[in-house]
Parts: structure tokens; sequence; C-alpha cells
């Protein structure tokens, strides 16, 4: 499968300051090059298969807890007491283990959406009300190769493969370095972060491998004041013709490569369009509360009105506004991601909102993702045209360089 989105995360919830706009090059600190996906979040009960042995080891004071365990499968339930391992009977009260296997390259992991298979080691957290986190630890650059599987489509060229690898790499590079101190995982599986499918999508995607391997270590960098910096590497699957700046959307300080207003010419060429999306009024402001406590300030959604909007026509702030005419400024962005976080039918934030008695409906929708950064099907365009990697993450990047993070 195909998979489209990709956003930085948003700023974790308590933190209200404006991100800084890179990580110095050379300054990442000693946080090794291993990458923590959270695959799954929730979940009472995890089943996870494997050959070989599993070693069980408390993921803090590192003492080991089982060793050697070997069974084909283990089933592990969180609860207000502990994890259990059901097959081994023993309830572990540490909030955090991890599974170390010792001789499967592949474990299998029953998830939600279905068995997955992935390398490395898995972290079970148990936190507080019982909510659980599972969480894949591998090394970086073997995560790289399942995340350019999953974001192009095997027909994609060779250089957009190769900037689709570096472009992954900055961002995990960076999101590891800004947010894995606040939390237990560095980047999650899914397109709230950038689409990790795993062990099966790679064998479908041979490129992927040649791709990481090609580019190991370089991310995109630009020049401030005080050296190269890492910076958040925005990307999506169709612009819609222009791209977006980063700024007003994440609430950060502009920088050159994140500026927006890039001309697409495949997206202009080739325009995406998608059907229009009803809202009822009643389900919005529901969805609204339940993600943003402001909302409850205000009566239920009666009207929505594009606050600003880019010089491409893209609405940025949406003002949500209830039958008094008290109203609430939105991110657009943040607006589809409420109503739609599959996005799947809102699948861009190129769209003219139409207000019906009882229902909002998203019209003349253009585009697919944030738009934000390097457009993957322009990037795939370019690449046919000749375009080396590194000249297409300038276009879509402006004044960005190729670093090299580490040999
Ligand atoms: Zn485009």
């Amino acid at each position: 499968m195909f998979l489209y989105l990709s956003a930085c995360d948003r700023t974790p919830k308590g933190r209200t300051d404006t991100p800084i706009p890179g990580i110095l090059l050379g300054q990442e600190g000693p946080l090794g090059r291993s990458i923590r996906v959270l695959l799954a979040d929730g979940l009472q009960e995890l089943g996870v298969k494997f050959v070989g042995s599993v070693d069980i080891v408390d993921s803090v004071s590192r003492e080991v807890l089982e060793s050697g365990v070997s069974l084909p499968e283990l089933t592990f339930i969180f609860d207000e007491s502990g994890i259990q391992g059901i097959e081994i009977n023993r309830n572990f009260e540490s909030p955090s283990i991890d599974l170390v296997f010792n001789e499967s390259n592949s474990i299998a992991v029953q998830l939600p959406d279905g068995l997955k298979k992935y390398r490395g080691k898995l972290r079970l957290v148990r936190e507080d009300e019982g909510r659980s986190l599972v969480v894949n630890i591998l090394d970086l650059e073997t995560y790289l190769i399942g995340v350019v599987a999953a974001e192009l489509q095997k027909s994609f060229r060779k250089e957009a493969f190769r900037a689709q690898a570096i472009i992954a790499r900055t961002y995990a590079w960076y999101q590891k370095r800004r947010y894995g101190k606040l939390r237990e995982w560095d980047v999650k599986a899914s397109e709230g972060s950038q689409v990790y499918a795993g062990l099966e999508r790679e064998k479908l995607v041979p490129q992927a491998r040649r791709a990481v391997r090609d580019t190991r270590g370089l991310v995109c960098t630009w020049t401030s004041p005080e050296g190269e910096r890492i910076f958040c590497t925005y990307y999506s699957s169709r612009c819609g013709g222009t791209t977006q700046a980063s700024g007003p959307v994440k609430h950060e300080k502009v920088i050159a490569p994140l500026a927006g207003n890039v001309i697409c010419w495949y997206c202009r060429r080739h325009p995406y369009s998608w059907e229009s999306v009803r809202i009822e009024k009643s389900l919005l402001t529901e969805q609204l509360r339940d993600r943003y406590q402001k909302f409850n300030s205000i009566g239920p959604i009666d009207d929505l009105k594009v606050w600003s909007e880019t010089s491409a026509g893209r609405p940025v702030m949406l003002s949500l506004i209830d039958s008094e005419g008290q109203a609430i400024e939105l991110e657009a962005e943040n607006f589809r991601l409420v109503v739609d976080p599959s996005g799947r039918m809102v699948k861009s934030t190129m769209f003219v909102p139409m207000v019906e008695d009882d229902a909002i409906i998203l019209t003349e929708g253009r585009g697919f993702g944030h738009g934000m950064g390097m457009c993957q099907y322009g990037a795939n365009d370019l690449a046919k045209e000749g375009w080396k990697a590194g000249e297409i993450l300038r276009y879509y990047y402006p004044t960005s360089r190729l670093s090299r993070a580490y040999e």
C-alpha cells in the first residue's frame, strides 16, 4: 500500500515554545544510532512470534528478568498490576520491559491492523491507568529501508528514491533529537510521522534498500549563523502546485528551506482533485471538543470561514464560529487531522468550504498531503528529467545542502 501523508509531529502537549528551526550538525548528542518507533498505543494485549530465544530485560535498570525464553509465541497483557507474560506465567511489575531476540532476524507482532514483521527489539511500556505503548527499537538505517519502501511507489525513479531516503533520515534524526528526550519514542510508524511498514513492504520495493545504502549518513541542512543545521524535512505526496510554508502551520520561525512558494510543475500539469467531503456540524463540534479543550468554551459550531490563506489560495487558518458569533481560530492542517485523521478523505487543506444548515462541505479539494517541503510526485517527475537527488532537494528546500551526519 502506498501511503501518502507525512507530517512532523505536533508539539507534545504542554509545550508552547516555538520550536527551534534546526539542530546544529555535530551537536546531536550521545543519542546513539538507534531509533524508537511507536508501533501502537492503548493495546491491552500483545502477541509476538519469533524464532530462537528471547531475553526479557528491565528497560531502566537493565536487569535481566527472564533469560533465553524459547517459545515460538508470547502473549503479554497490560493491566494495573503490571505486564503479564501469559505463557511464562510471570507478572512484570516494571513499567517498561525490553524483548531482546537472540537469533530471530524477523519478529512478527500482532497489531490491530494485522500481523506485521519487524527487525530489532521491542519495548513494552505500561503507562498510567493501564495504558500501553509498543515500541520497536532498531538501527536508524535499517528503519529507513522500511520507511522509503512504504512512502514511494515501486515505479518511482532511482533519484526520487535517493531523495526520499535523505529526507526520511533527516526527518527521523530531527525528531529524535528534538522530541525524543520528552517521551518514550522518537517517531510514530504511521502518517503522524512517516510511514514505516516493516519487512513485508521492504521485500516488495527492493529499490528502498539501495537508496538508503547509497545515501548512508546524508542529511539535509541549511546554513545558519552558528553553522549547518538539520531541519525538519516535511514532505507530502502531491503539493497541489505550490508548496506551503511550514511557519504558519507549525508556528515555527520561517527558514529559507521551508518558506514554501516553490512551484511544482508536475502538480500544475497534473492537478489532483478529490471528492467533496460532507461533515455534520454536530459531529464536527464533538470532534473539536474531544481534541481541543478550548472548543468547550463556545457553542456548537455553526459556521466556518477561511481566516488566512497562502498566495496560492490554500487556507492556513480557519475560523470556527458558533451561532452567537463567537469564534475560535484553528490551523487548517489541524482541522483536517481532526475531521479525518486518516487523511484519506480530506486529503489536503486546499479546499473551499461551503456551509449548509446542518453540515459543512469541503469542496474543490486539490492535492494530497500538507504540501510542505518536497512533493513526492514532483520529485519523481524531476528525476525522470535527469535531476539528481541533491538537485531535487535543493529545489524543494531552497538554499539547503547535503551534509554527512555520520559515516
Ligand atoms: Zn507537487
